[in-house]
């Protein structure tokens, strides 16, 4: 069985073509610039990668590019498109109205374009490649995935603000959380890793990349997230703030004469490490001169400690921890953030082995052999994590439909 994965934002579209019988990538790539001049297509078909400039106005024409590539005489991979057996989506906000991953039929496209409101930059684009993809391939079942679904299992007293009970029930108004696809795929993977059911677990997953979120997961379910009603909330992150008193937005727009959508903008794309640096977004840079450089250390200092307190809050509120999981970009290949948010935390039972933390974006215990606490390092595939709840959704419903 062959699963298309489309992840579709707002002027780019990724996609991976997945052979489902071993897991394998058959074809990859990601168009971009669509809906601008100079679109580019990239296509790899683990053999060989080409790259073209093509016109790109709208996600329809690049996914049908996309489609034209897969079937290519001379480097496509597939013969026909009923190879193609489900598409799986990315779709970035499923409000509270999904908390699993559903096939798409009108009603799923009538709730998606209802939750444009609360993911207005990402679900009108996760849509369009829906809509396009249902034209092109109108016989093959789409699957929508959401990234707040995962999430959909904390309690009303976790996910409500303090803010008038009126104003969150009238406007949806909640802790959503997002990464949720990557915090399910790495607590399962954790749990198979260590051979133990993940109904007699608690886990922490730490995702840390550009966009960082925690999650804590008691007995397979999500009880808490540190992203919020928007993706801005919680953890120090590569160019958001996180958690900041509220009171702060308004004296700044005062102070330096903002509209609300410049405020907007700061405090997503000119705060978190690289605000506090001024020096860059990525971990990289800022710890080739953490040394040296005090505002870098100071923006390293601020990120770990923003992880180590959700850390802290998430033991409490499950009552303990087994297992932390570290994932994405940074999670998956800085030993010395990870070792950061570990330090001194034997108190708790976590402890790493430094040797074994010395590894880059490969799955691996991390733990010194004396923890109580096991710390993985666990490589995010939220596409493989897509095709799998595609595959699954499709099968089943072959099944019920027999
Ligand atoms: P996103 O998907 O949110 O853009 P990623 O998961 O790709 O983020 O993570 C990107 C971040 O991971 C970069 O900002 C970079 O700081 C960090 N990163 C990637 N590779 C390394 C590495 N080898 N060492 C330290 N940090 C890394």
């Amino acid at each position: 069985m062959k699963i298309l994965v489309l992840n579709s934002g707002s002027s780019s579209l990724k996609y991976q073509l997945i052979d489902m019988n071993n897991q394998n990538v058959i074809a990859k790539g990601l168009c971009e610039r669509i809906g601008l001049s100079d679109s580019i297509l990239n296509y790899d078909n683990k053999k060989e990668k080409k790259v073209t400039k093509i016109a790109m106005p709208n996600h329809e024409v690049a996914i049908k590019l996309v489609l034209d590539m897969l079937l290519d005489k001379e480097i496509g991979v597939i013969a026909s498109l009923d190879e193609v057996s489900a598409v799986g989506h990315r779709v970035l906000h499923g409000g509270s109205k999904f908390s699993k991953s559903v096939i798409v039929n009108d009603s799923v496209i009538e709730a998606i374009t209802e939750c444009i409101e609360l993911g207005p930059l990402h679900n009108p684009a996760n849509l369009s490649g829906i809509l396009a993809c249902q034209s092109l391939m109108p016989n093959t079942p789409m699957v929508a995935v959401f990234d707040t679904a995962f999430h959909q299992t904390m309690n009303e007293s976790t996910y409500l603000y303090a803010i008038p009970y009126e104003l969150s029930e009238k406007y949806s108004i909640r802790k959503y959380g997002f990464h949720g696809t990557s915090h399910k795929y790495v607590a399962n993977r954790a749990a198979d890793i260590l051979n133990r059911d993940i109904e007699d677990l608690k886990i922490i997953t730490c995702h840390l990349g550009n966009g960082a979120s925690l999650c804590a997961v008691k007995n397979g379910k999500a009880i808490d997230t540190s992203m919020g009603f928007t993706p801005l909330a919680g953890l120090v992150m590569g160019t958001r703030c996180g958690d900041v008193d509220p009171a702060i937005i308004d004296y700044i727009m005062n102070k330096e004469k903002l509209s609300i959508k410049e405020v907007n903008t700061l405090l997503n794309k000119k705060c978190g490490i690289l605000g506090v640096s001024g020096i860059s977004s990525d971990f990289r840079d800022i710890e080739a001169v953490k040394d040296t450089n005090k505002r870098a250390k100071l923006a390293l200092d601020m990120f770990v400690l923003s992880v180590r307190k959700f850390i802290g809050s998430y033991i409490v509120e499950m009552g303990g921890v087994d297992v932390i999981v570290f994932t994405a970009g940074c999670g998956e290949n800085d030993s010395y953030i990870r070792r950061s948010i570990t330090n001194g935390l034997e108190f708790l039972g976590i402890k790493i082995d430094e040797h074994k933390n010395d590894t880059h974006g490969i799955e691996i215990d991390i733990s010194s052999p004396d923890a109580t606490v096991r710390t993985l390092v666990v490589p995010t595939n939220e596409e493989l994590a897509i095709a799998i709840e595609t595959k699954n959704l499709v099968d089943n419903k072959r099944t019920a439909d027999r």
